[in-house]
C-alpha cells in the first residue's frame, strides 16, 4: 500500500517563501511513489494549491474550526477550507491540546465539521513523557480515541488518519524505538476494533523527531502506514529524502 508522508509546517513560512519551498519540493518529489501531503498556514494555501495543481502533494491545513460559521472572530471555517483546495487538516496536535486548551470534545467537533465537507482528518493522539513513564500510555491513547471519535459512523473512518505522536518526541530528538511504536500502533487498533467493529482497518502513522536517518526503523514498523513530520518537513530537500525511502 502507498505510504503516507505528511509534513507540518507551523508557524513558519511567508507566501513567497512556500512557493521556493514547493518549487523545489515538487521537482524532487516528482517520481515518488508515496502520498505527500503538507500543512500549510492558512495564509499560504492559495499559493499552495496554485503551485500543487499537477503535482503528487496534497495541499492540508494545521487547524480548523469546531464552529460552522458566525462571530467567531479570527476562525476559519471547514467550508472555507473546503472551497480553498484542502484535502486534509492536522487536528489534535499536542501544540494546540497544550498551548491553546483544545481537547477532546472540541477535536471531536472539529472531526465532525471536516467529514461535511469531506476533508481527511489527521487527528494526533499521544502521551506525555511523565504519562509513559507512570505506564499511562494506554489509558491515555484510550481516552483521546474514544473521544475524538465519539459518534462518528464506522464508514466515515476512512476519512480518518490516527497520528501516534508521543508528546516527549515531538521536536525534541527522542524517539521511541520500532517496538514502542508498534506497541502503540497495536493498541490504536484494539481501541478503534472496540469502538467500532473489527473489520475497519484505520490508516495509523507515526510522528515525533523523525529525520532522513531514522525514517527507515519507522516506516518499517508493523501497522505503520506512514509519518507526520514537522521539523524535518521545514526544508524541502530534506523532506523529499524522508519521503523518497
Ligand atoms: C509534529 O510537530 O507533529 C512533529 C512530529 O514534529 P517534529 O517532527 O519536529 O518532532
Amino acid at each position: 500500500m502507498q505510504k503516507l508522508f505528511f509534513g507540518n509546517i507551523k508557524m513558519n513560512q511567508t507566501p513567497s517563501e512556500t512557493q521556493n519551498y514547493l518549487k523545489i519540493l515538487i521537482d524532487k518529489t516528482k517520481t515518488a511513489k508515496s502520498k505527500i501531503g503538507i500543512a500549510f498556514p492558512y495564509t499560504n494555501l492559495n499559493i499552495a494549491n496554485e503551485l500543487c495543481k499537477n503535482s503528487n502533494i496534497l495541499v492540508g491545513a494545521q487547524n480548523v474550526s469546531a464552529e460552522d460559521s458566525g462571530s467567531f472572530t479570527g476562525e476559519i471555517s471547514s467550508k472555507m477550507l473546503a472551497e480553498s483546495g484542502v484535502k486534509f487538516c492536522i487536528v489534535g496536535h499536542s501544540e494546540r491540546r497544550k498551548l491553546f486548551g483544545e481537547n477532546n470534545a472540541i477535536i471531536n467537533k472539529k472531526i465532525k465539521r471536516l467529514m461535511q465537507v469531506n476533508i481527511i482528518s489527521v487527528v494526533c493522539v499521544g502521551e506525555t513523557k511523565i504519562e509513559r513513564d507512570a505506564n499511562k500510555t494506554k489509558v491515555v491513547l484510550k481516552k483521546q480515541i474514544e473521544e475524538c471519535l465519539q459518534g462518528l459512523f464506522e464508514n466515515e473512518l476512512k476519512n480518518i488518519v490516527i497520528a501516534y505522536e508521543p508528546v516527549w518526541a515531538i521536536g525534541t530528538g527522542e524517539t521511541p524505538t520500532t517496538k514502542q511504536v508498534e506497541l502503540a500502533l497495536q493498541h490504536i487498533t484494539q481501541i478503534v476494533h472496540s469502538s467500532f467493529s473489527t473489520t475497519v482497518n484505520p490508516s495509523l502513522i507515526y510522528g515525533g523527531s523523525i529525520n532522513e536517518s531514522n525514517i527507515k526503523f519507522f516506516i518499517s514498523a508493523k501497522a505503520c502506514s506512514g509519518v507526520l513530520v514537522g521539523g524535518s518537513s521545514l526544508d524541502p530537500i530534506k523532506f523529499a529524502k524522508i519521503s523518497s525511502i
